[in-house]
């Protein structure tokens, strides 16, 4: 039979995760504060914990996913001594130091600790786009591995317990922004009376999806600091894309749109340009958003 595992925390990624650990069949332990958001996992077989300390003791591994980390040591402080000889997996999303801390925590406590950012949704937990991210000792992550399994690709990145956040947040931050290009680009689209959302959204997926083609060869010119594009056809003058900046611009203010990301890139193309520079490069594109180089 499969290994007991409780979970702690059942908001809808927290009800996403116990479901798919009862559905590859671990015995599954919940608790909650609105203890309702159990019901129907109970339904299905979960147990009920009457307590954060009864949830702990339940299980060898036990997974949290409250709010955030302050909500997720409130939650778990009463319950601090039963985590003695167990792991704790937290899922809660939280930056690199708080990720830290946790560890440094939960080992003072003589638990293991396990960091993660979940890389889906509620619905997609456990379909094959699911992948979790997870950092810390190697130890934990080994022996848990089938069962962390369960939620999805379970993805290492290190023994740092901060890698793990730090790559989820450079993975939300690029989905933020792609989403941020897609809100310009509809009200680029729809400052024209002929314009809508769904046309210049059935030219920009296959757009995105070609260029997205791109990313791997750019990560290999920062990776190898290679100023000369080494994708094929990317090479681009600095005056040409600084043409394409100001005329984004342009564009937007002229479509009562906001243009201070273009002026701002504009502004940053024409610095560069100033500093001899002639051909837009990945690195070059990086080390300008480092602060102090
Ligand atoms: P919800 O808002 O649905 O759930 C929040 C959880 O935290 C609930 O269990 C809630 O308990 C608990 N909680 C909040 N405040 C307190 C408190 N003061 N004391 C005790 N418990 C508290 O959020 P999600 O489930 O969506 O998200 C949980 C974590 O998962 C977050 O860190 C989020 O970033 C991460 N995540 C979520 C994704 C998503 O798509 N939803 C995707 C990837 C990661 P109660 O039910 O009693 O309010």
């Amino acid at each position: 039979s499969k290994p007991a595992v409780s979970v702690i925390g059942l908001g809808e990624m927290g009800q996403a995760l116990a479901g798919a650990l009862l559905a590859a069949g671990h015995p599954t332990t919940v608790w909650n504060r609105s203890a309702e958001k159990g019901d129907a996992l109970v339904a299905r077989g979960a147990v009920r914990a009457g307590s954060v300390q009864e949830a702990v003791l339940a299980a060898p591994l036990v997974i949290a996913c409250l709010l955030d980390h302050d909500t997720t040591y409130t939650v778990l402080e009463p319950a601090a001594e039963a985590l003695r000889g167990r792991t704790l997996v937290n899922l809660a999303n939280g930056t690199p130091d708080q990720a830290r801390r946790a560890e440094c925590w939960a080992e003072g406590l003589g638990a293991e600790y396990l960091d993660g950012g979940i890389m889906a949704i509620p619905s997609t937990v456990a379909t094959p786009q699911a992948f979790v991210l997870y950092s810390g000792r190697e130890r934990p992550f080994t022996a848990h591995r089938e069962t962390l399994e369960a939620l999805g690709g379970a993805v290492y990145l290190g023994a740092d317990a901060g890698i793990a956040s730090l790559y989820d947040l450079a993975l939300l931050s690029a989905m933020d922004m792609m989403f941020h290009g897609f809100f310009h680009a509809v009200a680029l689209a729809t400052s024209h009376k002929e314009g809508s959302a769904g046309g210049v959204t059935e030219l920009l997926v296959p757009w995105l999806s070609s260029m997205l083609q791109m990313l791997p060869s750019l990560a290999a010119d920062v990776d190898a600091d290679r100023e000369s594009g080494a994708a094929p056809g990317f090479a681009q003058g600095l005056d040409v894309v600084l043409a394409g900046a100001h005329n984004m611009a342009r564009a937007a203010r002229d479509a009562r749109v906001r243009a201070d990301y273009f002026e701002r890139s504009g502004a940053d193309l024409e610095e560069q340009i100033a500093q001899g520079l002639t051909l837009f490069t990945a690195p070059e594109a990086v080390r300008r958003l480092r602060v102090n180089g």
